[in-house]
């Protein structure tokens, strides 16, 4: 059983959107391509905050990029995006999300948080997403999206934790690079804790 897990590729995360990947398109042929490939299961997240979501630096009245503690844990602030029922948190059309058979939503909590697919960042409230791959015995996960040094970072990671064999695809990912080399980083990390790195045109 191979599952496809894409990661947020919202409008708001692309070109044109309000918390762009600069590089984002670069992304869909890769994407295309892995749309074609005969996967048992596609999933597709989408990141889905409300409007007053802590996450948000206009919410604190502060920059950018700053880091403030949210219930608790280190939260870094953004732009705000991803607003639930909204053009931004709607699946970007250069990619056909008709084909998507699960959607898992996450972000939802105004009071947290979640770049993982799996769990929000506290590790307290779970998407369900582990729950239903485990339902249709799903092993294998090839992952991709935006953006490989947060929501894809962070999904491999508890994948991994949670016995799953991970493939991240590299060319279907794209880093935000806050600094320049967050996306490479973000890379090894992966790999040094067991996920293979493959291209599209590995499959
Ligand atoms: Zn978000």
């Amino acid at each position: 059983m191979k599952v496809l897990l894409l990661v947020d590729l919202q409008n708001d995360f692309l070109p044109g959107g309000s918390f762009p990947v600069k590089v984002g398109n670069e992304i869909f042929p890769a994407i295309n391509r892995l749309l074609d490939y005969p996967f048992d299961i596609i999933i597709a997240t989408k990141d889905w905050h409300p409007a007053d979501h802590g996450s948000f630096a206009a919410n604190h009245h502060k920059a950018v990029g700053e880091k403030i503690m949210l219930n608790g844990l280190e939260q870094i602030l953004w732009p705000d995006h991803c607003i639930q029922d909204t053009h931004g948190s709607e699946f970007s059309q250069k990619w056909d999300s008709e084909i998507v058979d699960k959607i898992i939503y996450k972000g939802t909590e105004k009071s947290i948080d979640s770049y993982s697919a799996f769990f929000d960042n506290a590790m307290k409230k779970a998407t369900g997403l582990d729950e239903f791959l485990k339902e249709i015995h799903a092993k294998e996960l090839y992952i991709a999206g935006l953006t490989t040094d947060y929501c894809v970072k962070y999904s491999v990671l508890d994948a991994l934790n949670l016995g799953y064999t991970v493939y991240v695809v590299t060319d279907a990912s794209r880093a935000i690079n806050l600094s320049p080399n967050d996306g490479d980083e973000a890379l090894t990390e992966m790999q040094q804790e067991g996920a293979h790195l493959i291209t599209s045109q590995d499959l």
